[in-house]
């Protein structure tokens, strides 16, 4: 078979994670939390179970999901969606951001992708025969240049996909940078993906500002998110798009096609759950907690690094400890030292050398705290 993916192998997370139990070594490298989230979510999902609703679920999400999405969506942001024609749930982020790609991209079609970026993306675009255009985002704070992006517009640019808080950096999108995007998509007539399955998880008082927040993106953009990343739960792979009427519509014909819905007691459950606010609005206060401990013992090793605004994700840079790739320090810091990495050099489609490792953090305090005496050793 000739391959749609030539380039495509394993993903690193699998890879990462496989590696890790492997040797026995402590994983902070796939994004998941290393605890169980709370119980009376699994009573909420036991419940609904037993009450019997366990047939498909309608295509475009159970109603009062939509529904507490909404209120959520209005208490976070301000931002007013109509349940019935603006708001999809999906089988995770992934599917949303498959979808909205599906959606938009035709033979041909140019899309922006800010490196480094996520792993699902660049494949979305081209099985969907577009032609990702990779534009760098500016080190060290991983901030976007706006006039590269500016300048890698053309004609055929028909989307931009984009992500905050970010994976793998932690970086933050500020108001000049929905300012300035808007600008770009407006003059262009160009279509956004915004990935913001970190939503919840921003630090030091910060506010995750939603791409739908400024009118003239509302207007233009699929924003993705994961109930996966907020309430512990990513093996559920259940996760949401907002879109205005229009793009909703095509959105649902392919999602329509690709899982056709998602599970319904679980979206039962979680529609329950919703209905405390303080479930998602306190994530940002656990998250801290965990990154400042995190960002503490660090100090002990000698990484350099600058603290992760947003997203369970610390980036730390090795450069002058070692001149091996990240690969090799991932896989050595694994098999020799006991913990698990992320090589960042994964986000980026061409040959990098950054030096740079990614940690999750959404670990136990216990394996937070073994993976930090470890890393101390190693100098
Ligand atoms: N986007 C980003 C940036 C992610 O980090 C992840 C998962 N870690 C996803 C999308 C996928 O989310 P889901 O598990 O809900 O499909
Ligand atoms: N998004 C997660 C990460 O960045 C991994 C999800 C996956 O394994 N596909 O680590």
């Amino acid at each position: 078979l000739s391959s749609k993916l030539p380039h495509v192998g394993t993903t690193i997370f699998t890879i990462m994670s496989k590696l890790a139990t492997d040797h026995g070594a402590i994983n902070l490298s796939q994004g998941f939390p290393g605890f169980d989230c709370d119980p009376h979510l699994l009573d909420l999902v036991t419940k609904y179970m037993k009450a019997g609703f366990n047939q498909y679920a309608p295509m475009s999400g159970v109603p009062v999901l939509r529904e507490r999405l909404a209120e959520k969506t209005k208490l976070c942001y301000g931002v007013e969606y109509d349940f019935e024609e603006e708001i999809t749930i999906v089988s995770g982020a992934t599917e949303a951001l498959y979808a909205a790609v599906t959606a938009v991209v035709k033979n041909g079609d140019e899309v922006i992708l800010l490196e480094p970026a996520y792993d699902s993306y660049a494949p979305a675009v081209l099985l969907s025969g577009g032609i990702p255009i990779y534009v760098p985002l500016r080190l060290p704070d991983f901030s976007v240049d706006w006039d590269l992006v500016k300048s890698s517009i053309t004609e055929r640019t028909k989307l931009i996909m984009v992500n905050t808080p970010h994976n793998p950096s932690g970086h933050v999108w500020n108001q000049n940078d929905l300012n300035t995007l808007a600008e770009i998509v407006q003059d262009q007539d160009v279509y956004v993906i915004s990935d913001e399955v970190y939503e919840h998880i921003v630090f030091d008082g910060r506010k995750h500002l939603s791409l739908m927040t400024h009118p003239i993106l509302r207007e233009r953009t699929f924003v993705c998110g994961s109930f996966g990343k907020t309430f512990h739960v990513t093996g559920w792979k259940i996760g949401y798009c907002l879109a205005p009427k229009e793009l909703t519509k095509e959105f649902r014909k392919i999602h329509q096609f690709l899982t056709f819905s998602t599970a319904t007691p679980l979206q039962y459950a979680l529609a329950e759950y919703l209905e405390n606010s303080s479930r998602y609005l306190e994530l940002p206060l656990f998250y801290q907690d965990k990154r400042d401990l995190f960002l503490e013992g660090l100090r002990q090793t000698s990484f350099k690094f600058s603290p992760a605004e947003g997203s369970f994700f610390q980036m730390v840079s090795f450069g002058h400890l070692t001149d091996e790739s990240d690969r090799n320090l991932a896989v050595r810091l694994t098999k020799e030292i006991g913990v698990a990495s992320i090589p960042v050099s994964v986000f980026y489609q061409g040959k990098t050398d950054h030096k740079l490792l990614r940690f999750c953090f959404a670990k136990t305090d216990r394996d937070l705290e073994m993976a930090l005496e470890k890393l101390a050793k190693l100098s």
